[in-house]
Order: C-alpha cells, then sequence, then structure tokens
C-alpha cells in the first residue's frame, strides 16, 4: 500500500500552497500535501506548530489566506463544513452530557433527516463496530474514559465521511489504554477503508499508526513520508531529535568519496558515514546524528579505526525491554552519550556499572549527515 509512490493514483485531498494567518502570526506556511484514499496520515510537530489549523482547513472550519484545497479533484477551499464528506473527532471528545450514547451517534444523522429505521439500523452498526454493543442507552457520564472515546469515533464515523480527522485521540487514555486504542484504529480504519488524518505530538503514537506522516515545524512542512524513512533519513536536526532519541556531534567534513563520508569532530576524531550526500563539499560544517540503538558499549578498545570514542559511564537506567546508558565523553561538562542496549538476552559475563570506563562504537552505516 504505497500510492504516494504511484503516479497514477489520485489523491482524495491535495493541499496545494496553502498559507494561514492569525494577525502577524504564519500558523500554516505554503503547505502542499497529498492524502490518498485508504491512507492512515499522522500529522506531527511540537505545539503551536499548526497541526490545528491545518486541520481545521480541511473540515471547513478556517478558511485559508492563499491557496487551495481540493477533494477528489473538486476545489472545497470555500465549501462550508457541513456540506464537506468530512467529519472530526475532537480532542475533547464534545459528547452531548444530555444525550445517550445511542442519541449522541444519531445526532449528525438526524440533523442529515434520515429515515429513522435507517438511523437505528445505522446506530446499532457503529456501536457493534466500536464494541459497545448494549451501552446505547446510557449517558457519556456512565462510561470510562475509553468508552467514551469509542462513542465520540462511532459519531464522527456514522455519516460514513470520506475523512475522518482525529485531533489528539488519545490525549485523555492513560498509556496503557493507548497503546490498545491504537492498534484498535488502525484495524478500524482498514476495516471501513476510510482515510484518517491524525494530529498528534506524540511521536510513538504517529510512528505505530500511520502508513505516512508529516512533520510540521513553525508551519511549514518539513517531511513527509513513511515512519521508518523519517526516522531512519530525517532531513535535519529537528526532524531527527522530534523523531526518536538522537545524539548529535558538530564536525565538517573532510572527504567524499562516493557513498563514504569522512567528517572530523573535535570530540571523537574522525567519524565515517556511509551516506548519500551529493551536495556536500569539503569543509562544509555538518552535524554527525548517532541513534542510541544503534551504539555499541565495550570495555575493551575496539579494533576499528574510527568510529569510536572512550568514555565513562555516567549513568544507568533499567526500562524492561531497554537499558539506557548516559556515557559522558570528554569528562564533565563534555559530550554526554545516549546508548540503549536491549535485554533481549540476560547480558554478558561483565555487566555495566557507574563510573566504569567504556568504549563507544558504531558502524558506518549508524551515522546520519544532518542538516542544522
Ligand atoms: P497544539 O498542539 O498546541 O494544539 P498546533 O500545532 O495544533 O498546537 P495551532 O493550534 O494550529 O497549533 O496554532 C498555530 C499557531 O496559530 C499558534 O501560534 C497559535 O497561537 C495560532 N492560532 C491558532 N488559532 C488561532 C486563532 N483563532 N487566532 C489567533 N491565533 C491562532
Amino acid at each position: 500500500f504505497q500510492p504516494w509512490n504511484d503516479p497514477a493514483a489520485k489523491p482524495l485531498i491535495e493541499f496545494r500552497h496553502v498559507t494561514k494567518r492569525f494577525g502577524g502570526v504564519t500558523a500554516v506556511a505554503e503547505v502542499s500535501l497529498s492524502l490518498y484514499p485508504r491512507e492512515f496520515f499522522a500529522l506531527l510537530g511540537p505545539s503551536g506548530c499548526g497541526k490545528t489549523t491545518l486541520m481545521r482547513m480541511l473540515a471547513g472550519f478556517e478558511t485559508p489566506d492563499a491557496g487551495q484545497i481540493l477533494l477528489g479533484g473538486t476545489d472545497i477551499t470555500e465549501m462550508p463544513p457541513h456540506l464537506r464528506p468530512v467529519n472530526m473527532m475532537f480532542q475533547s471528545y464534545a459528547l452531548f452530557p444530555h444525550l445517550s450514547v445511542a442519541d449522541n451517534i444519531a445526532y449528525g444523522l438526524k440533523r442529515e433527516r434520515l429515515p429513522r429505521a435507517e438511523i437505528a439500523q445505522r446506530v446499532a452498526e457503529m456501536l457493534a463496530l466500536v464494541k459497545l454493543d448494549g451501552l446505547g442507552k446510557r449517558r457519556p457520564d456512565q462510561l470510562s474514559g475509553g468508552q467514551r472515546q469509542r462513542v465520540a469515533l462511532a459519531r464522527a464515523l456514522a455519516k460514513r465521511p470520506k475523512l475522518l480527522l482525529l485531533d489528539e485521540p488519545m490525549a485523555a487514555l492513560d498509556r496503557k489504554l493507548r497503546e490498545a486504542t491504537q492498534f484498535e484504529l488502525m484495524d478500524l480504519q482498514s476495516e471501513l477503508g476510510t482515510t484518517f488524518m491524525v494530529v498528534t505530538h506524540d511521536q510513538d503514537e504517529a510512528m505505530t499508526m500511520a502508513d505516512r506522516m508529516a512533520v510540521m515545524d513553525h508551519g511549514r512542512l518539513v517531511q513527509i513520508g513513511p515512519p521508518d524513512v523519517i526516522y531512519e533519513a530525517p532531513v535535519n536536526a529537528y526532524v531527527a531529535s522530534f523523531v526518536g532519541d538522537i545524539n548529535v556531534l558538530e564536525g565538517h567534513v573532510v572527504a567524499v568519496e562516493g557513498d563514504l563520508v569522512r567528517v572530523e569532530t573535535g570530540i571523537t576524531g574522525m567519524v565515517e558515514l556511509d551516506e548519500e550526500a551529493p551536495a556536500l563539499a569539503i569543509g562544509a560544517s555538518v552535524l554527525v546524528g548517532l541513534r542510541p540503538e544503534k551504539l555499541d558499549l565495550s570495555h575493551d578498545e575496539p579494533p576499528q579505526p574510527f568510529n569510536k570514542v572512550a568514555g565513562e559511564i555516567w549513568d544507568i537506567g533499567y526500562l524492561g525491554d531497554v537499558t539506557m546508558v548516559q556515557v559522558m565523553v570528554g569528562g564533565e561538562g563534555g559530550w554526554l552519550v545516549k546508548v540503549a542496549l536491549t535485554n533481549r538476552r540476560r547480558r554478558a559475563a561483565r555487566p555495566f556499572a557507574w563510573e566504569d570506563k567504556v568504549w563507544l562504537s558504531w558502524d558506518v552505516e549508524a551515522g546520519l549527515v544532518l542538516k542544522p
């Protein structure tokens, strides 16, 4: 399922150079983006980067100052919200407290004046879909947080929109429920074939659920792609540090030979990277990114000539699945490096301990060249 790589695939939604300002603030800047039928898309970014505004323009609650929004090739930029085949599930759920679960789900259908029998059937269908059969008569305050979220989801899906917008759908759920709900939402989406666009500032959530995601910064889309591509090949330091943990080194390019790039950093000496970096010139300042799980830790000096540095263990955090070790390179105030050791096997004969003198090392494939 990769319609974005298929030139013949027709997008469901197209943003074309969309800009939205509020007074002096440019909330969304020149955004161009296509969403495809059946796609699960996540919009990721810190608070205030413009995610909600982008989504609200799609729902029709805001009008762009410039640019166009198309749905199935038709310009809907000025179309009122209720005429769009788009629905939104709000972070607060916005359920009517005085209405039963069934009446909450039926609300939009009644406004559309669908026949009674059809409404009843659709409500039953939706209750089954979100696994709330038998709870139709309850009021929202008689439900758990997770159940309330399902009602909100059922209500948003009842009109069978082509596109469902979800604004921080898991924000009110606790961690455990959140994880379970992520998978349920993915199942539901693939069963219905509806395009989902979820807004979140939780990178794990975006990466788990999305076919593709976009990382936003100050109103701009910085990178769009499948989660693994964004994680493994971030375009710059902002994306790299927003999606996962990363250790960053400053340096300058000393050699480029095919895919092999050599960077001199003051801290670790020469770093060798296997990276297609055609635009890199000798002498250019770059950042080298090293993900914590791509680093190796040992007590003995590794034989390789490059890509290693000595340090001291500053901290060890056991997290169950992994152990996070912080290694200080260059003494106090130096470069503090995070290393993630998986706990798949019981650790080798000599475990690591605080204040151990250790060596960090990594493969040529591990380093990422990042734009500042
Ligand atoms: P959050 O994750 O906190 O919801 P966000 O990424 O969704 O943030 P937006 O809500 O889209 O960000 O806001 C983007 C920018 O536009 C912010 O600087 C915000 O203050 C501003 N903004 C949004 N809506 C309005 C409005 N109605 N009037 C004035 N400024 C607004």
